[in-house]
């Protein structure tokens, strides 16, 4: 297989505190650097939050009637959305990798269509054990990547980017969830590997005890593990069971606070699922 044609790496790379930005940037740019093509999705929110508590519109989460908690996003919190996630996430993440020699090219899913799929058009959900209808949500989920734009980029040297939101069928910014989005790039993609980071070293049997770490999890037993995650966690467990249904081999959900975190990823240090 020719070096233009082989799988990328996908590395998702998580919106939460304690990331270490410079030494993920810092392992992509040597991975980088021995010719792997690389695809990078990022999160922000954290970072999300605290600046919406600064424009005095503070986040609010919504948990599904199927138990998955989500941002509340109405259209002020979208804006206020983009401004961290295509703003200072994204833009932070361009400048280090350029800093380190990575041509990197950041954009959202909505640029160029990266990432499209529908809106929902209403949310169930339960509050305060009642259940309710949102339907002035801008969220939805990615089901179609644009492979030829990711394609043309990596062909043409650069990193690419990525940022929620993505774009829906009728043209408006839709709130995905990151790691559900990586796993649809990674599939797209045909990659072999998705590293999900985060501030965890991965699913913890007894969250928030370090030590529980479940060191892999088979392809046929994902679905099990779903219900060990609690909020957030749920997603990623959810994202790497779309990602081997879509084909790619494995996904580790690893550290993103130590050095090298995605080469250690590769070595299996974390949450190895599938294989
Ligand atoms: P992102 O990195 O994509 O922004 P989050 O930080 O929201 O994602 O999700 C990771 C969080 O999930 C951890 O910081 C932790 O608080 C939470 N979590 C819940 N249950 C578990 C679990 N069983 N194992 C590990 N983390 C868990």
């Amino acid at each position: 297989m020719t070096e233009r044609l082989s799988a990328p790496l996908v590395v998702k790379i998580g919106g939460g505190d304690g990331l270490d930005l410079d030494r993920i940037c810092d392992d992509l740019a040597e991975i980088s650097s021995r010719g792997t093509r690389l695809v990078v999705v990022h999160g922000g929110s954290a970072e999300t939050n605290r600046v919406a508590e600064q424009l005095g519109h503070p986040p609010e989460f919504v948990t599904s009637v199927s138990g998955f908690t989500s941002r509340r996003t109405d259209r002020r919190t979208l804006e206020i959305f983009q401004m961290v996630y295509c703003g200072q996430v994204n833009k932070g993440l361009v400048e280090r990798l350029q800093q380190r020699g990575v041509n990197a090219l950041g954009l959202s899913g909505l640029d160029g269509r990266l990432w499209e799929g529908p809106r929902k058009a209403a949310i169930r959900i339960v509050k305060d054990g009642r259940r309710m209808v949102l339907r002035d949500d801008y969220t939805g989920k990615v089901e179609r990547v644009n492979l030829k734009l990711l394609r043309d980029l990596l062909d043409s040297g650069y990193l690419p980017v990525i940022a929620p939101p993505a774009i829906s069928y009728e043209g408006e910014a839709i709130n995905v969830d990151g790691d559900r989005a990586a796993a649809r790039t990674a599939a797209a993609l045909a990659a072999d590997t998705l590293v999900i980071l985060s501030n965890v070293p991965g699913l913890l049997e007894d969250f928030p005890d370090e030590s529980s770490l479940i060191s892999s999890i088979p392809s046929n037993r994902v679905a099990e593990f779903i219900d060990v995650a609690q909020d957030r966690m749920k997603k990623k467990v959810l994202g790497a069971q779309e990602a081997l249904s879509g084909g790619v081999r494995r996904v580790v959900l690893a550290d993103g606070r130590v050095e090298r975190p995605i080469q250690r990823a590769l070595e299996g240090r974390g949450t190895v699922i599938g294989d």
